[in-house]
């Protein structure tokens, strides 16, 4: 089939992750869509350094719900998508990390498939994989852990997940979203049963220049954050994998070339 570049009659979305937060962590397929789009829908916690792949005339939009409400955003987002689209326009809704994990990526592509606009996904790095790994802490192991759950510590109905069930899993947890609530979080894992001295840890910023983190235990992790300062975005690791953490400061290679 022939391929034409010239610009279709109907839009189309791409979904885009733009990965964890180094803008070198985007995916050469994501570059590119953003070299093709027309508007460019951006999320807050999106590193602004992605945006030097768009093209230099294409509108940039700020799409941040940090501080608004959140409900009528997100309407407004999937209403604005779906107005550009049928203008005619590529639009590039570029989210941080992976656009289907904890990123109401899901929610989008409903909205854009009943309102019949062509969307395509681009998977991005999730800051759950990529932000322990900058610790040198792999989420499974194969003598340490089998497996990994992903989980939100800040639920939309204010519930919380079944610690027990999570604990007899003995998967690694990866939480996300969990700086706010994380005393509760940490008291929910002891009731059910998590041994106090759990290796965990917190990192905010991971694969940014500001990334900084606590390697402790379970019981000691809310109390450390609160010192260290640590606030959102950030992301909980708790399980025996975090016993591989290397706090040393890693010499980034790659990055540092790039510096030069
Ligand atoms: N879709 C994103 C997650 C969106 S939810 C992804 O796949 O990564 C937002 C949460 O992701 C934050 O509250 C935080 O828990 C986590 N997060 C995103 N970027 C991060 C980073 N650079 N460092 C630490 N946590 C991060």
């Amino acid at each position: 089939m022939a391929h034409t570049t010239s610009k279709p009659a109907a839009g189309k979305v791409y979904l885009v992750g733009a990965g964890p937060g180094d803008p070198e962590l985007i995916t050469i397929k994501a570059a590119r869509a953003l070299g093709t789009a027309d508007v460019v829908l951006v999320d807050d916690l999106v590193d602004r350094r992605v945006l030097e792949h768009a093209r230099a005339n294409a509108r940039i939009v700020a799409v941040g719900k940090r501080g608004g409400c959140k409900s009528t955003s997100q309407a407004f987002i999937e209403k604005l998508m779906i107005r550009l689209a049928r203008r005619g326009n590529i639009v590039a809704r570029l989210k941080g990390g992976d656009p289907f994990m904890f990123g109401r990526g899901g929610e989008e592509c409903e909205a854009l498939a009943a309102a019949g606009v062509a969307v395509e996904i681009i998977s991005g790095i999730t800051a759950g994989m990529a932000v322990p790994a900058m610790l040198g802490i792999p989420v499974t192991h194969r003598t340490v852990a089998r497996g990994v759950t992903f989980l939100t510590g800040h639920t939309h109905d204010g519930s919380g997940p079944d610690w027990t069930a999570l604990r007899a899993s003995g998967t690694t947890l990866v939480i996300y979203m969990g700086v706010k609530h994380m005393a509760t979080l940490v008291c929910g894992m002891l009731d059910a049963g998590f041994r106090a001295d759990t290796p965990a840890c917190a990192i905010q910023n991971g694969t940014l220049e500001t990334q900084a983190e606590v390697v402790t235990t379970l019981s000691a992790l809310p109390q450390a954050a609160t010192d260290a300062r640590l606030g959102s975005p950030a992301i909980l690791v708790i399980g025996e994998v975090v016993r591989l953490a290397q706090v040393t400061t890693a010499t980034d290679t790659i990055s540092a070339q790039r510096a030069a």
